[in-house]
């Protein structure tokens, strides 16, 4: 079963209907990470888009910290 990821711009505030969705979660890190970064200014790292993700997902990081998507 593929699972949907989808990032929103209006999840985090801005108002902006940009959407990063797919079942491939470094390519909507990519994606959703370009876009902030050039449309509004603001920088996430890749572990924080992963958190935003794994927000969405309902996943929890394994041990805390350096997961990878792997798992997904
Ligand atoms: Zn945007």
């Amino acid at each position: 079963m593929l699972l949907i990821i989808k990032l929103s711009c209006r999840d985090y505030g801005y108002e902006c209907d940009f959407v990063a969705e797919g079942s491939d979660a470094p390519i909507i890190i990519e994606k959703f990470g370009k876009h902030t970064e050039t449309e509004h200014g603001i920088e996430y790292s890749k572990e924080v888009l992963m958190q935003f993700i794994l927000r969405k997902t309902g996943g929890k990081p394994k041990n805390g910290h350096g997961s990878c998507f792997d798992q997904l």
